[in-house]
């Protein structure tokens, strides 16, 4: 395996801009998760690092060589796509077995290798079949295992639990994460999914627009989101809009005062996840915002209250079933929105 470097790669379709100035290093043996919404440039970005689009600008190293230029079966790369892109006229073992051909490996060692690739993703007794005869969650680490069995210097997959259910999304996805770290696989996996990019990732690259927003593991993302969109992409969270007129209080547009940790002046923005948010009766803390519950929703671990406060702003809090005795919150019931001043987060745009 080995690391890659990325250096300010960009792609432009005639005048659109489908990935801007991308720059990142992933370390020998890491899993790297590209994330953001449709079109953002995830897959223009890992298809330019497998060879299939040629970059208007930047660089691609794969370990030491440059391979920006390179044609992709030079490259070594192993990819996995959304959909499972098996050969419909080969068995299992032939499927395997092509991508061996294609690198040239020997003849002598390529059973032993489709042996020991289907081994990997427990699919053995099925190397018989056609891909018809397979469920989806199977096409799917049969696909894995040809990608694999070249023994690929990068292992990049693009969104390859997206045809799965609900249940094998989980299952597969935790298979991949385990042949990676045994493996020590050198990893690039395209998501537009937060919880999937959260589970599986050493770090995380938020993108929008054809841009990094923000590169870090999965924690610093969602503790510490540099701007809005990184934090309202990865969960939920209640914002309020204002400024900081002294050190440590910032005041909302309707002139409510939070302490928040240390604000420059350029904050216009404050936010607090949900689930640091509790309910209280009478005021608590520093920050405890009066208003009235809106709405009560059970979702069986976690209880998601809306308030309306007082001064007319709505905030969301997000009560642990930990114990098992929820109360139930009716409408209308007065409440406190309480949360610390460390629990909230600072933007300055
Ligand atoms: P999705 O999750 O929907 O697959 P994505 O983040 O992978 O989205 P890309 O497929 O990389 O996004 O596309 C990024 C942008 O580039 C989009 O605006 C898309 O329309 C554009 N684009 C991609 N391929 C081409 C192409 N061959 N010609 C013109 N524009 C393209």
């Amino acid at each position: 395996m080995a690391k890659v470097t990325i250096d300010r790669l960009s792609k432009q379709f005639g005048s659109s801009v489908a990935v801007a100035d991308f720059s990142l290093e992933i370390e020998d043996g890491e899993l790297v998760a590209f994330l953001g919404p449709s079109g953002c440039g995830k897959t223009t970005t890992l298809r330019m690092i497998a060879g299939f689009i040629e970059p208007t600008a930047g660089t691609i190293h794969i370990g030491d060589e440059d391979v920006t230029r390179m044609p992709v079966h030079k490259r070594n790369t192993g990819m996995v796509f959304q959909r499972y892109a098996l050969f419909p006229h080969m068995t299992v073992s032939e499927n395997v077995m092509f991508g061996l051909e294609m690198h040239k490996i020997p003849v002598a060692e390529r059973d032993k290798r489709v042996r020991e690739a289907l081994d990997m993703v427990r699919m053995m007794q099925y190397r018989d079949r056609y891909p018809r005869q397979l469920s989806g969650g199977q096409q799917q680490r049969v696909a894995i295992a040809r990608a694999l069995v070249i023994q690929p210097r990068v292992f990049l997959l693009d969104e390859p639990l997206s045809n799965l259910d609900a249940k094998l999304r989980l299952d597969v996805r935790e298979e991949i994460r385990a042949l990676q770290r045994d493996l020590g696989l050198t990893t690039i996996f395209v998501t537009h999914d937060q919880e999937e990019a959260l589970a599986i990732a050493d770090r995380m690259a938020i993108m929008y627009d054809g841009k990094v927003q923000q590169i870090g593991t999965p924690d610093a993302l969602y503790e510490r989101p540099d701007n809005i969109f990184v934090a309202d992409f990865l969960g939920k969270m209640n914002f309020f809009d204002g400024s900081v007129r002294e050190p440590g209080r910032f005041t909302t547009a309707s002139s409510q005062q939070i302490v928040v940790p240390a604000a420059g002046a350029a904050t216009r923005k404050i936010g607090v996840r949900p689930e640091r948010v509790r309910l209280e009766g009478e005021p608590q803390g520093p920050n405890a915002l009066a208003g009235v519950v809106d709405s009560a929703v059970y979702l069986g671990s976690i209880l998601d209250v809306r308030i309306k406060l007082d001064t007319g702003e709505s905030v969301s809090s997000q009560l642990s079933n930990a114990s098992g005795h929820l109360r139930a919150y009716a409408p209308g019931t007065r409440v406190h929105a309480c949360f610390q001043p460390e629990d909230c987060v600072v933007f300055s745009e």
